[in-house]
């Protein structure tokens, strides 16, 4: 059986590449520059995550009134609403459709909740052709990868990559890598795609109960494309993006943009109410594990998600060591929240991918206290057991020797006189990671306590 490896496993591999990291920390650096930027420019932006945070709270303690309200609103406008409760009902809702609907060919805008329900590989065994619309999901459909981040899907990939990807692909001039070279070139491809696609699936960012309407925003305008040209919309909505009123949108909008890229808004921010005359429109809530979720009471709150990126582009962890190296759809600091409750014993290393410096919780718009969660979820872990044994052991030790002054000054002891004279082979072994791309500091002499009993009368 395939074994999901470890973070430190799967970052290591990443890390080989010591010139790309620095790259990915730079870029991913600059992005979080533009949004601090961003908000400052804002004066009542403490204001709007507040307001946010609050609605989201709402939100949460009324999601099933809300979710109903939407439901009957959005059929009285016409839409036909499927629930799905996992990942498989909403692949199999697709595809009815489509049979319905005698449909071979879609187009898709970016939808994080398909990337996690599998949809793509789902369509494509079935000998459909699913394209992805949004430029950085077309590179990495193209490179057979999955996105590395929420937003910017082939962050880690460069330019020049980037152009042999497309010369491949798309025969675009070997060694080409202008930017707007390339963009065209998608753009001529796409548009034949668009022309030849019978359905378009899009995500949905929020849904408003009090109309039943939902609103898409994109950079591309990629969403409103498809929807426009073909006679068929599937929509697929996490049940957590529900908000009460068309006026919250506006919080909403006014944050996420900024936080995510630091733009003052999405270049299309696109509204649907009901389908056009002739054509049809879906819209499909999926649970999959969002209430498990809620009846989390330490960890509900990561429900108030945006999917913003803001957590990841601030990271000092995720900004090294790339999206691919959580494993999960949504990676970095919220990932490592959700993923956990999904699938504790495969994503078990996660939340202790983090330094717990609680810059994620800081830059997050609606003030989702995520390095705590991330400190809950480790405590959850030990207690349960998929930590990992030797960490376990570690920590018992370590606790155990911290507890007992006098058992703690032995070992201080005994670990300053043997660490001066073990051989280099003993300390910098295979068990110790740490030391692996590290030197130990210079051992001191005594112990910090002695020193101090020594020269506190001076
Ligand atoms: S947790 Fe907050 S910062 Fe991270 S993606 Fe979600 S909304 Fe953005």
């Amino acid at each position: 059986m395939k074994t999901t490896p470890t973070h430190a496993a799967a970052a290591e591999e990443f890390l080989k590449d010591g010139e790309r990291s620095h790259w990915h920390d730079d870029t991913l650096w600059h992005v979080r520059s533009k949004r601090d930027v961003a908000a400052q420019k804002i004066p009542e932006w403490e204001q709007l995550r507040n307001n946010a945070s609050q609605i989201k709270d709402h939100v949460l303690s009324n999601l099933d009134n809300l979710l109903l309200q939407f439901e009957k609103n959005a059929r009285e406008n016409g839409i036909e609403v499927l629930w799905a409760k996992d990942a498989d009902e909403h692949n199999q809702h697709v595809l009815r459709i489509l049979e319905e609907n005698q449909v071979k060919n879609l187009v898709k805008s970016k939808s994080i909740l398909t990337e996690e329900c599998g949809l793509n590989h789902f369509l494509e065994d079935k000998g459909y052709d699913v394209v992805d619309t949004d430029l950085g999901e077309r590179i990495i459909q193209f490179n057979k990868q999955v996105p590395s981040h929420i937003v910017m899907p082939a962050i880690h990939l460069k330019k020049k990559e980037i152009g042999d990807i497309f010369h491949e692909h798309l025969g675009t001039d070997a060694g080409a890598d202008d930017p707007a070279y390339l963009t065209e070139a998608a753009r001529q491809h796409l548009r034949q795609k668009f022309i030849q696609a019978k359905a378009a699936i899009t995500g949905v960012n929020f849904g408003i109960a009090e109309t039943g309407g939902f609103v898409v925003c994109t950079n591309e305008g990629n969403a409103d494309m498809g929807t426009h040209l073909a006679d068929l919309h599937i929509a697929c909505m996490g049940i957590e993006k529900i908000i009460p009123r068309a006026a919250d949108l506006g919080v909403f909008l006014r944050l996420l943009a900024r936080s995510a890229t630091g733009q003052s808004i999405t270049n299309y921010t696109s509204h649907f109410h009901r389908p056009r005359k002739g054509k049809k429109m879906y819209l499909i809530l999926v649970d999959n594990g969002r209430t498990n979720q809620l009846g989390r009471e330490d960890f509900r709150n990561s429900l108030k998600c945006i999917r913003c990126g803001a957590c990841m582009n601030t990271c000092p962890i995720y900004r090294r060591s790339s999206g691919f190296s959580y494993g999960s759809t949504v990676p970095g600091p919220i990932g490592s929240i959700l993923s956990p409750g999904m699938d504790l014993k495969k994503h078990s290393t996660l939340p202790f991918a983090s330094t717990l410096c609680g810059s994620c919780t800081n830059v997050c718009p609606v003030k989702i206290n995520i390095h705590e969660q991330l400190y809950k979820w480790r405590q959850v872990i030990t207690k349960e057991g998929p930590s990992q044994p030797s960490k376990k052991w570690a920590m018992r030790f370590g606790g155990n020797v911290m507890s007992k002054p006098k058992l703690f000054d032995m070992m201080g002891n005994l670990a300053r006189k043997s660490l001066s004279i073990s051989p280099r082979g003993f300390v910098y072994n295979s068990f110790n990671a740490w030391g692996k791309h590290r030197e130990l500091p210079e051992v001191p002499k005594e112990s910090f306590k002695d020193w101090y009993r020594k020269n506190r009368k001076q």
